[in-house]
């Protein structure tokens, strides 16, 4: 292994960017390839072609997951990198295409300049990374984390079925379980993403070092009162549930600045009244907490004083309170060897790197299970991310593919890594 640094083809790299974007474009020029619709058909079929003519080893498993491969020998562990091209309705179009596309050009640089590899490579564009229909599915099956009973269970918001949204499309959805890779078939995986926030944007750096992706606590909670004529009930003498929830949501900001850190976030997404009219006081507020940090301890240390203040209003204000966690999903941290690897590979270039947190969820928290896994991110324009506004510069494209390149060519170039 030299010292030198591989370059990507940045005019190929844009060009393939652009031609992706226009698949699934709207007049509102949003991106609409949800999973497994006919846009997503098109984006894969585009895809496909494009391995194919690199003369890179197309490979489709059981999940409908796409790997271009490279040096493919299946006695020896690969080196991944991935993300994903199906989107959220009218998204942008960096999230995930940028991962699967700058996979792409490292595979064709190293195929190109014909560099003694010991490792095979390969990249993966991963199925409903967005979740149309539940969760991650491409990365839950390469992981072995899918049961036949979430396969039948999940299903979109107009209550079509993953088997049969996938059946519409020539796919059998329980293949799904023979997607699965051992641990030991995986050397590392890392990959690169927008960072669908404002903080590289903001401070005017090209390169992040991921060093842990957010878990999240997700609350349905209701408060009870009583409903009761909004004409003849004294001030004094109601059970207001919509008090009861305004106190709390006051409470929000406080909570996190004394039990979190800087990077807990809370929201309250969604609210509901009961009944719901204007002349009759709310007997119930039922609304969404969602809460994230990269602890798991801070999470509980959070939970315990959304709970703690949550019973305390309602014990003042007789209402009763109930809660169900809807999505416990536990915080990942990136592997301190690939972050190494990655911000050596942005110092050779001459990068400025910066390294932060992910408050986004992505393939690499399922990778993490079974395998070394990290993140790059590149900015986003004033951290817009899943609209039509979603913007990197060109300049900030070119350093991430070129820092994912190295890093790759690193991993499997090198046994002592
Ligand atoms: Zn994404």
């Amino acid at each position: 292994m030299g010292n030198s640094t591989l370059k990507v083809n940045f005019e190929r790299l844009k060009a393939d960017i652009e031609a992706l974007s226009e698949i699934g474009r709207a007049p509102d020029l949003g991106i609409y390839r949800t999973a497994f619709s006919d846009n997503d058909m098109l984006a894969r079929q585009w895809l496909k072609g494009k391995i194919t003519e690199a003369g890179l080893d197309l490979y489709q498993d059981g999940a409908a997951n796409i790997h271009g491969r490279l040096n493919w020998d299946n006695k020896k562990p690969s080196v991944m990198t991935g993300s994903h091209i199906d989107t959220v309705p009218g998204a942008g179009y960096l999230d995930g295409a940028l991962g699967v596309i700058c996979g792409l050009e490292a595979l064709r640089v190293l195929n190109e300049q014909q560099i003694n590899l010991d490792f095979p490579v390969e990249f993966v564009a991963f199925s409903d990374e967005e979740g149309t229909f539940n969760g991650m599915f491409g990365s839950q099956a390469l992981t072995g984390d899918i049961s036949p009973e979430w396969i039948h269970s999940a299903k979109n918001l107009e209550g079509l079925s993953l088997v049969d949204a996938m059946k519409q499309q020539g796919l059998e959805a329980m293949d799904a379980l023979s997607a699965m890779r051992t641990a030991d078939s995986i050397r590392a995986f890392i990959e690169l993403h927008i960072e669908q926030g404002p903080i590289l944007d903001s401070n005017k750096v090209s390169i992040g070092v991921v060093e842990g992706i957010c878990g999240l606590q997700r609350w349905d909670i209701s408060l009870k009162g009583v409903p009761n004529h909004a004409g003849t009930t004294p001030m004094t003498m109601r059970q207001d549930a919509l008090h009861g929830m305004s106190e709390f949501v006051t409470q929000i900001e406080r909570i996190i600045e004394e039990h979190g850190t800087t990077t807990s976030v809370a929201t309250v997404g969604r609210v509901e009244l009961l009944p719901g009219a204007a002349n009759v006081i709310p007997g119930e507020a039922r609304f969404s907490l969602e809460f994230r940090d990269t602890s798991e301890a801070i999470l509980e240390e959070l939970a315990d004083a959304f709970r703690l203040t949550l019973s305390s209003i309602a014990r003042r204000r007789q209402l009763m309170f109930e809660f169900s966690v809807s999505s416990d999903i536990k915080p990942v941290s990136c592997d301190q060897g690939i972050q190494e690897i990655i911000t050596k590979a942005a110092d050779a270039m001459g990068h400025k790197y910066f390294s932060l947190p992910s408050g986004a969820a992505h393939d690499t928290q399922k990778l993490a299970a079974i395998t070394r896994a990290g993140m790059i991110f590149v900015p986003s324009k004033s951290g817009r991310s899943h609209s039509a506004a979603e913007w990197t510069s060109w300049d900030d494209i070119e350093s991430g593919a070129n820092v994912l390149l190295n890093s790759l060519y690193q991993l499997a170039g090198n046994d002592n890594l």
